[in-house]
């Protein structure tokens, strides 16, 4: 860990002061070396307090969402230990792809404030303003077949509801609109795009993007209906590196559970605890044809159960298809 990940650590974790003196001897640096971190870290917007004789305090750390700061607070061990951090970047799911290809390990987090080129499946686009929300992506190198890939959308939507829910408490409707978005009293939170490198019966690896809206307040127009963001419908804003590390150790046991038995047999009852679309009639949307159908549930295979109008019973793949609510969204 680098020495400014690491007193950032040591401010958060202690009640009242450290003196310069200690930092200094715990990291066999001057005074003056310590003295420049917390002048770095007052210039990222953290508000230390420094006083003559006692040292200094963390006072307030706001929305600071750098490498640093998200590594401060992250408790995993594999996801999210390896960070690469952009201001600014294409798509964050790109950055990860090209990090597999060239090798980077299991777990590696690509985050952006920005992105200029945000995706959403089947070449759709997803909005990504600076300063406001969480762009993210992961690294997967699973040991399964490829044809289960697909679930590792599901194990990431539990993981980012859970994630979302731990930090807010109550404040919202955190619910899962199946097979990859999230949503907030019916409108869409969080979208999540899962992308795999693979051979017919090998995976290389998979790159599985989370965008988060956590602060935004204005939509364009075509989204303005539907999204919403953790702002918008708590009333206040939320601080994103430790939605980062929250949404990381949640995945991290999610997908250990998920590899005990390569389905969802072990995630499928708080899956379904927070599936909105159990026992709803719903809109299948699907590259040949649309129809109506009542979802029953999911099962260990992360398929979505519907029965048609005629009594037939249907399992449907979450690979190319929409799900609709009859009147709506949801
Ligand atoms: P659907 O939700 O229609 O089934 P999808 O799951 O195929 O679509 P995604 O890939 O999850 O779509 O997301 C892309 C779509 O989400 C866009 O077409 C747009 O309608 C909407 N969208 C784009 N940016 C945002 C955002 N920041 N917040 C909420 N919705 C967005």
């Amino acid at each position: 860990m680098k020495m400014k990940t690491e007193i950032l650590k040591l401010l958060r974790e202690t009640d009242g002061y450290i003196s310069g003196q200690q930092l200094s001897r715990q990291f066999g640096v001057s005074r003056t070396a310590v003295w420049k971190v917390i002048r770095q870290l007052q210039e990222e917007g953290y508000q230390v307090g420094a006083v003559r004789n006692k040292g200094y305090r963390i006072v307030d750390s706001p929305d600071v969402m750098t490498k640093e700061e998200i590594l401060s607070l992250m408790n995993t061990r594999w996801a999210g230990r390896n960070i690469l951090y952009y201001d600014v970047t294409d798509s964050t799911n790109l950055r990860i792809k090209q990090a597999g290809d060239e090798g980077a390990p299991h777990g590696t987090l690509a985050v952006a404030d920005r992105q200029t080129a945000g995706r959403g499946r089947r070449g759709r686009t997803w909005e990504s303003p600076a300063g406001s929300s969480i762009y993210m992506s992961i690294l997967l190198r699973p040991d399964i077949a490829p044809n289960k890939a697909s679930m590792l959308t599901l194990v990431m939507a539990l993981s980012v509801a859970e994630g979302i829910r731990q930090c807010i408490g109550d404040g919202g409707d955190i619910q899962i609109k199946w097979p990859n978005d999230i949503i907030i009293n019916g409108k869409k939170l969080v979208g999540i795009l899962t992308e795999m490198s693979s051979q017919i019966d090998y995976i290389n690896h998979v790159t599985v993007g989370v965008g988060i809206n956590v602060n935004m307040t204005d939509f364009p127009e075509e989204i303005a209906q539907t999204a919403a963001s953790l702002r918008t419908e708590c009333g206040h804003t939320v601080k994103r590196a430790p939605l980062i590390a929250a949404v990381m150790e949640r995945l991290e046991e999610n997908y250990d559970i998920f590899l005990e038995t390569e389905d969802m047999s072990g995630l499928l009852e708080r899956y379904s605890a927070l599936l909105v679309n159990r026992d709803r009639d719903v809109r299948i949307i699907g590259a040949k044809e649309a129809y109506e159908a009542h979802a029953v549930g999911i099962d260990r295979a992360g398929e979505l159960i519907v029965r048609r109008p005629d009594g037939t019973i249907e399992q449907i793949n979450s690979g190319e298809v929409s799900v609709r609510g009859v009147y709506g969204y949801v």
